[in-house]
């Protein structure tokens, strides 16, 4: 607290990133990608000219922009970029759901909403998941400000297809629907095929995860004309350059290797699945997944317990210490070599300790 600080910054309870160790770790805790960025994204690093930076970027980094709508079949016009998907989700709040009206998210997902809700000033309505723990689309009230929701959804992995969506959308016409496909490259479908016959939906996505750009901090938003144009009246009010030129010039190297794209996405699926089978034999639960986590409750410790034990062997997965989460773990998947060792990390620790 601080005299300096306005009263609603005094009120603020912000996001808390998973940690972020200066020591080398196995980090299954925030997905990142394990594999490097598109070899074409290191020539455009070393080879950008440094005189280059003397200059502001294009505002509207329109290379970015062109090549991210050939990439998903629309016009420039229905991209938006931010600087990462946490900015675009920024500037979405401020831009559709400031209404008389609550923001319908669902009970579990991914957590900045609510703080982008409190700093914004949004009254947010929960949904409780259903007993398999995915949304429940057909429970959103026809009466709101805003739905928004992840699909797949964090942290639990679930995702729904676009044709389920599309039902959702046809029961909500007057508010914009935001879907998050942070995930949606490793299994899920991506709802942006649905764009040209529904103004009202905006689909997120990031470079930080299928992508392996975290660092730097490329997020994208694909909608109507009239959705993105709202984007960038926050936008053009707040800041005109939300990426930087080496993160634009970077990004369109990362677009144009759609075969190292593919390839990580599959390595990742694959040593996904093996894991869960890896974790099912060492007794945890599993939750299906179409992302780059999995989502599990270990049977013989409880989650927190193991989350100690494999930090100081580590190892760093995701806890999250709220009522309904305590029980899981969310465990990025990183290399066959990282899963392995958590694997066998993980059947000392269940076989040491007396239960
Ligand atoms: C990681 C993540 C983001 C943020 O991605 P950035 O582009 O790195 O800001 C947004 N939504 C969900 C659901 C995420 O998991």
């Amino acid at each position: 607290m601080s005299k300096f600080w306005s009263p609603s910054v005094q009120e603020l309870k912000p996001y808390i990133p998973g940690e972020q160790p200066r020591t080398r770790l196995i980090k299954l805790n925030t997905n990142e990608n394990p594999y490097p960025p598109a070899p074409g994204v290191e020539r455009v690093l070393r080879e950008y000219p440094i005189d280059h930076l003397r200059l502001y970027p294009d505002p509207d980094a329109s290379a970015l922009r062109d090549a991210l709508a050939r990439e998903y079949n629309v016009q420039p016009e229905q991209v938006f970029l931010g600087n990462g998907s946490d900015e675009v989700l920024a500037f979405a709040f401020q831009a559709f759901f400031r209404h008389d009206k609550p923001l319908l998210m669902p009970e579990i997902t991914y957590s900045f909403y609510p703080v982008y809700c409190q700093l914004y000033a949004i009254e947010a309505q929960r949904v409780a998941l259903d007993d398999q723990w995915r949304v429940q689309l057909d429970a959103f009230d026809s009466d709101n400000g805003g739905i928004i929701f992840a699909n797949p959804n964090a942290p639990t992995g679930h995702g729904y297809s676009r044709a389920a969506i599309a039902e959702l959308l046809s029961h909500h016409t007057e508010r914009v629907v935001l879907v998050d496909e942070a995930y949606a490259d490793f299994g899920g479908e991506s709802a942006v095929g649905l764009v040209d016959t529904c103004p009202n939906l905006l689909v997120t996505g990031t470079f930080s995860k299928s992508r392996s750009l975290a660092g730097l901090r490329i997020g994208y938003a694909i909608g109507s004309r009239e959705l993105i144009e709202g984007l960038d009246r926050v936008k053009n009010s707040f800041n005109s350059y939300p990426l930087d030129s080496l993160a634009i010039a970077a990004g369109v190297a990362a677009l144009e290797d759609r075969a190292h794209f593919k390839a990580c996405c599959e390595a990742v699926i694959t040593t996904r699945e093996r894991t869960r089978r890896g974790l099912e034999q060492l007794d945890f639960e599993v939750l299906p997944s179409q992302a780059n986590f999995l989502f599990v409750r270990p049977r013989s410790m409880s989650a927190l317990e193991v989350f100690s034990e494999l930090r100081e062997r580590g190892i760093l997965v995701r806890h999250f210490n709220t009522d309904i989460l305590h029980d899981f773990l969310r465990i990025s998947i990183g290399t066959d070599d990282e899963m392995d060792t958590l694997l066998e990390t993980l059947d000392t620790l269940i076989n040491v300790t007396p239960h």
